[in-house]
């Protein structure tokens, strides 16, 4: 019995829609006829803008004025379709009693050397509290002369993933600066690593731009959300050739001394985590030239402003400033969002003092899988000699156990938030030299070693 009953209730509502089709349709011919002679093509392919009102509704379309052909038949199919759309889901409205539905379009132009892009933007009101907006880009590689999409510009299948993170990063930091107070499950849910959720990008001078749409990660209010990620952070997420603009700064270096002296030498980099400290930072930093040393940082971003001065002055002698995550996470139990905030907030802080990229990252206690090293798009250090520098606080131990066990290409592990371990370094380096070895940044060695480090690996050692 309800089976049946469902079922009559069904074909009902399909006999109403099928009459009200038919009148939309008959409707929908004689509009049509009455648009082709007033949407006129010019020369270039350009259509006028377009103006229809009704007491029912108004209809104002801003046709793209972009010299392209392909963008401007993508344009007019979209816009027809969506202006066939509203006129749909108006004809089953009742007038409203005050105002009118409304179609309104308007569009945006971006271009650089390779790429024209064409945005477009629909905005819709069938009732209720506010517009509905709907956003369409085309994009147009003019080298290649034929039509592109964001998955054309992505390095590779995890760089959706990798935009998504950074573009949480940049969202929440908008969020942040303006006092807007985003939900962090609303961002989280547009910024899914879905090529829907990048429909509105630009690539310009300084950067990627990336826009959403109200709604997309924010309440209604906050409005479009733009933000803007640098060329240099995606390196390996987009591809090489959409990047030439941030291409000397890849190959920035961070030292101004000569490394070729040490090319006949054996080398070793003593690297120090979780600082910056006031004493043990400082008094390392004034001993490092009595060795013709210089040492790789990985520090910790909550720590970083207490001792700008100190991380400052330790850049400008040309040692090597890496990250170590902003509080000493445990990467490995953070999803990816939170990945790359302690990630990006490490960076931004160092970068504040030294104006410089940071490219290397040790996580801490080791701990990193593909999926963290993909999502930081950095080079991932470890080290193969522990010295265990703060269990034991003990500067002749620590300098024996380097000693004892020092190598070519050897990282050695310590921590300059002890004395101890400064003390211990500088015993073991003063003891080295005399054998022929030589002190140099992560940097450094792979440069004399002739390594091009690579971001999918992790280094113990650099051979
Ligand atoms: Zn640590």
């Amino acid at each position: 019995m309800e089976y049946k009953k469902t079922h009559k209730r069904r074909l009902t509502k399909f006999g109403k829609r099928f009459f009200a089709f038919t009148i939309v349709l008959m409707i929908g011919i004689s509009v049509l006829s009455l648009n082709s002679s007033n949407r006129n093509l010019s020369e270039k392919g350009i259509i006028d803008n377009y103006k229809e009102e009704t007491d029912n509704y108004l209809v104002e379309i801003n046709y793209p004025k972009v010299n392209n052909k392909n963008l401007l038949a993508y344009a007019n199919e979209y816009l027809q379709n969506k202006e066939e759309e509203f006129k749909n889901d108006i004809s089953d409205l009742k007038n409203m009693n005050s105002g009118k539905y409304e179609f309104i379009t308007d569009y945006k132009i971006s271009e650089n050397e390779d790429v024209l892009g064409l945005h477009l933007i629909v905005y819709k009101y069938t009732g209720g509290a506010h517009y509905i907006r709907d956003d369409k880009s085309y994009y147009y590689n003019k080298n290649e002369e034929k039509m592109v999409s964001i998955t054309d510009f992505l390095a590779n299948d995890k760089s959706l993933e990798q935009l998504s993170s950074l573009s949480y990063y940049y969202v929440m930091k908008y969020s942040n600066d303006n006092d807007f107070g985003f939900d962090e499950n609303m961002v989280k849910s547009g910024l899914e690593s879905d090529s829907n959720n990048f429909e509105y990008f630009n690539f310009i001078d300084d950067g990627l731009e990336i826009v959403f749409p109200p709604l997309q990660v924010a309440y209604h209010a906050a409005g479009e959300v733009k933000i803007l990620i640098p060329y240099n952070e995606l390196n390996g997420i987009i591809k090489d050739d959409y990047l030439k603009y941030s291409k000397k700064d890849n190959n920035e270096i961070n030292h101004n001394r000569n490394i070729k002296e040490f090319s006949n030498k054996k080398l070793i980099a003593f690297t120090f985590d979780d600082g910056p400290s006031y004493i043990g930072t400082n008094k390392l930093l004034d001993n490092l030239d009595k060795y013709n040393a210089r040492v790789t940082f990985f520090v910790l971003g909550s720590r970083v402003n207490d001792y700008k001065d100190t991380l400052k002055r330790a850049y400008d002698m040309g040692n090597l400033i890496g990250s170590h995550t902003y509080s000493h996470s445990n990467l490995l139990k953070l999803d990816n969002y939170s990945i790359t905030n302690e990630i990006k907030k490490t960076n931004d802080s160092i970068k504040n003092i030294t104006n410089s990229d940071t490219l290397y990252l040790r996580p801490p206690y080791g701990n990193i899988n593909a999926n963290i090293r993909e999502i930081s798009n950095m080079y991932t250090i470890l080290w193969d000699l522990d010295t265990e520098d703060w269990k034991y606080k003990d500067a002749n131990r620590i300098a024996n156990y380097i000693v004892e066990n020092a190598h070519d290409g050897a990282i050695i592990l310590l921590h300059d938030l002890y004395e101890t371990s400064v003390d211990g370094a500088l015993l073991a380096m003063e003891r080295l030299q005399s054998e022929g070895y030589a002190f140099v940044t992560i940097e450094e060695m792979a440069m004399l070693k002739n390594v091009q480090l690579d971001k999918t690996k992790n280094y113990f050692s650099i051979k």
